[in-house]
């Protein structure tokens, strides 16, 4: 077994299992050093919205990198910062009038977590509680694991874990009323990712149903937070899951597609009454968060680049199209045998493959993501659920070899 320099995340090396090396991305392909191509049927881990090394986001970073490369945001600003902050004023709700950079979306989250108690701590009301949603996933660190379903990727860490209040899945009966329930015991906030659960199995809910949480939310006075990391960008169909369902959130959670998935950063989009809970002539009351590279000049230009693009190209019609094609295909995967629960939103598409041992460390996932990378198709199975999400420039010959890939692969359960 090699033991490898690189340690790399979510990979157990002791199973001592392939690790392509990949030397160029181009719109849906990555290309390795054997001279293959894969075709990248999950954006990266669901990064890459319009395709691999857009060429204008790829200019402006060039550029950006040769105009000011990193400047402390304390206190400073760019043009670069100012362009997304323009960029995303212009798309984004009005009532999301404030902007904070970070650099993930797991940092979107903790910043999403920390305004909303110090927007009840600057009231003087002692609310803390954070409710969230079952199965729900929102990232790695603590407080994001916090908020996130508990499973054995975090069992270890469990102790340091705070405590939340959870709520069933929104499509389950009991949801709005267990919600209703934990609202009405003064929670500081509810956080949830719209329509989506990603992580916990792409598990999809109706936008009636976000629209009711946020309407029991608004009733007590609950602050809504919308994790938006994987939603966002065109993903469900629309810029964001919200828009769906008619709900403006108290905060909002941006990353992945928001630099078209070529640069790490992220946003968290705050209502004026969360500014103004910590603006005041007094520094102990302000937002006490940053990261050495906040709102990094570079990452700031590809993202001004994509909101470029979403300005000027059809990017919702690109997204509608493919919806179309995936829908296609959701159709027939739904008869192959062994296949439930074939779903879609947008331009995600789901389904379980019938396992008898299901759960996140199913053997069934690995083994149909090594035969589809024999067949030249990344994907990577979340336990028995196998989803494809591809970059929006994918052609419809593509996705018949990703979707002819894994009736192949699902073939020989
Ligand atoms: C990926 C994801 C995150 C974490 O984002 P990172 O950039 O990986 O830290 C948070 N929330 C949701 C819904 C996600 O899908």
């Amino acid at each position: 077994m090699t033991r490898t320099r690189i340690w790399h995340p979510f990979t157990q090396h002791g199973l001592g299992e392939p690790i392509p090396n990949i030397v160029r991305t181009e719109g849906a392909y990555l290309w390795m050093d054997t001279g293959e191509r894969l075709i990248d049927a999950i954006s990266s881990w669901w990064v890459t919205t319009h395709g691999h090394a857009h060429p204008s986001i790829a200019a402006a970073i060039a550029e950006a990198a040769a105009m000011t490369d990193q400047i402390i945001f304390a206190g400073h600003t760019h043009l670069q910062a100012e362009a997304v902050a323009d960029g995303l004023a212009a798309l984004f709700p009005a009532e999301l009038a404030h902007i904070f950079f970070s650099d993930s979306g797991s940092t979107a989250v903790e910043v999403a977590l920390k305004m909303a108690l110090g927007f009840w701590a600057a009231r003087g009301e002692g609310r803390h509680r954070i409710l969230v949603l079952e199965g729900s996933y929102h990232g790695d660190t603590i407080g994001a694991m916090s908020v996130g379903a508990r499973g054995v990727f975090n069992a270890p860490y469990a102790p340091l874990l705070f405590d939340v209040g959870t709520i069933p899945f929104p499509g389950d009966d009991d949801a709005l009323d267990t919600l209703e329930a934990a609202c009405r015991e003064h929670a500081a906030a509810l956080i949830v990712e719209p329509l989506v659960l990603g992580a916990g199995g792409m598990r999809m809910y109706a936008p009636e149903r976000l629209a009711a949480m946020a309407a029991i939310c608004a009733r007590h006075g609950v602050l809504f937070i919308a994790d938006e990391v994987m939603t966002g960008w065109g993903r469900t169909g629309a810029l964001t899951a919200c828009e769906q369902a008619g709900v403006v959130p108290d905060i909002m959670c941006l990353s992945k597609g928001l630099t078209g998935g070529s640069l790490p950063l992220a946003v968290t989009l705050a209502s004026a009454a969360i500014y103004d809970a910590h603006y005041a002539p007094d520094r102990s009351r302000m937002f006490f968060h940053s990261s050495s590279y906040t709102a990094n000049p570079i990452a700031c230009a590809a993202a001004a680049a994509n909101l470029a693009i979403w300005r000027e190209e059809p990017v919702l019609e690109r997204v509608a199209a493919l919806s179309v094609i995936q829908a296609d295909w959701v159709e027939r995967a739904a008869r192959w045998p062994g296949v439930i629960g074939a779903r879609r939103l947008g331009t995600i598409a789901a389904f379980e493959v019938e396992d008898m041992r299901p759960g996140y460390l199913s053997a069934l996932g690995p083994a149909i993501k090594a035969r589809c990378a024999a067949a030249g198709v990344l994907i990577r199975p979340l336990g028995n659920t196998v989803y494809v999400m591809p970059p929006y420039c994918v052609s419809s010959d593509d996705l018949a070899q990703v979707y002819g890939a894994i009736e192949n692969a699902i073939r020989v359960r």
